[in-house]
């Protein structure tokens, strides 16, 4: 239950994917980790512990061997989650002498969830400061914002379907016409700057409500973007738990950009990773090619654990439950990166760590969702595999999992991370307990 509430306070720091790296970063260097920069020379000592964030909203982290590097051994997650983002912080006038938010979606929101429900706005800030410019980040940490559906009465066919439109139906209240311009000088005041200082912002609402613990037995916890933060929680702990590796190197990789695609300069579908591979290969003087081609990756993003009033939905033979361990995910098209290879490394250090599995797969009519792992794959290739903890309502603001289910994933990967993943062959593994201290 530890896990669960550490879990909890980690999604109340990471409004958005900038507070979640940031909140990453202040767990990292706690655990006394060091800051590179990218645009500078690397210069490592073996046993050396480093992370380097990109735009601020990706995060890489490393913990070297005190001897010859033979391979990387990565678990990757996304720090983004669907939300709504500001277009502009100007507010527009609104019937009813109100003033809106003006938004586009970011990602694939479930819409309704986002209504009447208290909303909250944060972000980054550029601002123009006597230095030149300055990232700084915001949140207004109150209840400030909603979106107020439409009465029954004018919309009865709301419990038959109806189609939400984000240009019409989800556009933020925010205050009354008297009140133009105090929430951008609030988000600029909470950073020591005043509102006319502001050269440019990223910003983003998101759900307000606490998370919560509950049923019978306190068997399922709730809260907002819990798709990918479980993941990104809980590999970050095991990270930091993981005994000191030997031969390879552990890395933690927490990606922006998910739910759109991974395409950004930060996204899995950037050098952000392979780069850094390569030059820390490369600064410990191996050969960074034959490195990668040892390496190993797990991708762990949330899967769907089969919906009690909608079983129809999964497949028969392969569905998952919350609270049933960690899901492997496989896909034929390859949309997920699991293979017999991968499958069986992976299962072998659960078995080893008495971790239980369960294994995905979308039925045979569904093409079902994509994750960052084959992206991610395409730049620095290796043997991979996807993963995540069973979830229901992924991509409602509002999500639910299982509580004994962080702690297994936290057991799965410290297991992963110390496991020496040897590469005997093609497709040949020999698995080595790393020495504890
Ligand atoms: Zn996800």
């Amino acid at each position: 239950m530890n896990t669960v509430l550490d879990f909890l306070d980690f999604v109340s720091a990471s409004p958005t994917a900038f507070h979640a790296v940031h909140e990453a970063v202040t767990r990292l260097e706690r655990a006394g980790f060091t800051e590179l920069d990218e645009r500078k020379p690397f210069s490592l000592v073996p046993g050396g512990r480093y992370y380097l964030t990109r735009n601020r909203s990706s995060v890489l982290a490393f913990r070297l061997p005190e001897g010859e590097l033979t391979h990387f051994q990565i678990v990757a997650s996304h720090a983004d989650s669907p939300c709504f983002k500001l277009k502009t912080p100007e507010e527009s006038d609104a019937p009813g002498d109100c003033l809106r938010l003006n938004v586009e979606g970011y990602g694939g929101m479930i819409m309704s969830t986002w209504l009447d429900r208290p909303l909250s706005v944060a972000g980054r800030l550029l601002l123009r400061t006597q230095g030149g410019l300055e990232t700084r980040l915001c949140d207004l940490r109150r209840d400030a914002v909603l979106i107020p559906n439409l009465p029954i009465h004018f919309n009865r066919e709301v419990n038959k379907g109806y189609a939400f439109n984000a240009q019409v139906d989800m556009q933020p209240l925010c205050g009354g016409k008297e009140s133009r311009g105090l929430l951008l000088r609030e988000l600029a005041e909470g950073v020591g700057a005043r509102a006319e200082d502001i050269a440019a912002c990223d910003l983003f609402l998101y759900n307000r409500m606490p998370g919560s613990i509950w049923g019978a037995q306190d068997e399922f916890f709730s809260a907002p973007r819990i798709d990918d933060l479980q993941c990104a929680h809980a590999s970050l702990a095991a990270f930091l738990a993981a005994p000191a590796p030997e031969g390879h190197a552990d890395v933690y990789a927490l990606f922006d950009n998910e739910e759109v695609g991974s395409g950004s300069k930060q996204g899995a579908d950037s050098n952000l990773l392979s780069a850094a591979l390569r030059r820390v290969s490369t600064a410990l003087g191996a050969d960074a090619d034959a490195v990668l081609a040892g390496s190993f990756t797990v991708s762990a993003d949330n899967a769907h654990a089969v919906h009690p009033n909608h079983p129809e939905k999964y497949d028969d033979a392969n569905r998952c439950r919350m609270n049933g361990g960690v899901v492997i995910k496989h896909n034929a098209a390859q949309k997920y990166t699991t293979d017999a290879a991968s499958d069986a490394v992976f299962s072998e250090v659960c078995r080893a760590a008495g971790v239980p599995v369960q294994h995905f797969f979308n039925r045979a009519d569904v093409p079902g969702g994509s994750t960052l792992g084959h992206i991610a794959n395409t730049h620095a290739s290796m043997n991979s595999l996807d993963i995540g903890l069973a979830q229901l309502a992924m991509h409602s603001s509002y999500e639910t999992a299982g509580t004994a289910d962080p702690d297994y994933m936290v057991r799965a990967l410290t297991a992963f991370y110390g496991t020496d993943v040897r590469a005997r062959g093609d497709g040949d593994f020999e698995l080595v307990p790393v020495r504890e201290g």
